[in-house]
């Protein structure tokens, strides 16, 4: 393409890293990598982080786990996670699975609050004798096979 623009020089050639340089330029990365570690400023407006034997856990998640299994399988934050980067804590307290889990301990915390609760409460009588009914019927399906 230089050839085509008069009064153009091509750059210089890049030079080419040999196996040598990578190798030197990844071994100063590790001599002199960052090690990274829990900041307290993080903790601001995150009462669920918890830093502990050197690991980052959600108290929130944790708690939810008790209930719920399935929240602990997909989130590190239940058996700590060592990353140690607030872009970590910001995927967590953006994921689903801390969403729900926060939604679990506050239905645990306050059961009257629960969307079943509150249409248990607004139930009329006849609606609440059919739905014992159903129960019952549930139940026994279930206790005779
Ligand atoms: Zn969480």
């Amino acid at each position: 393409m230089w050839r085509f623009l008069p009064g153009c020089e091509p750059p210089p050639p890049k030079k080419v890293k040999s196996n040598e340089d990578v190798s030197e330029s990844a071994k100063n990365y590790e001599k002199n990598k960052r090690q990274r570690v829990f900041q307290n400023s993080w903790k601001q407006g995150r009462t669920w982080l918890v830093c502990e034997d050197n690991a980052m856990f959600c108290s929130v998640c944790k708690e939810a786990a008790a209930v719920d299994a399935t929240i602990s399988h997909k989130n590190s934050f239940t058996s700590g996670n060592c990353q140690f980067k607030l872009e970590s804590i910001k995927l967590h307290e953006e994921s689903r699975n801390h969403k729900s889990a926060k939604a679990i301990v506050a239905a645990k915390n306050r059961p009257c609050e629960t969307p079943v609760v509150k249409f248990l409460l607004t139930m009329n009588s006849e609606t609440k004798e059919k739905l014992s009914k159903l129960f019952k019927t549930c139940h026994a399906l279930a206790i005779h096979n």
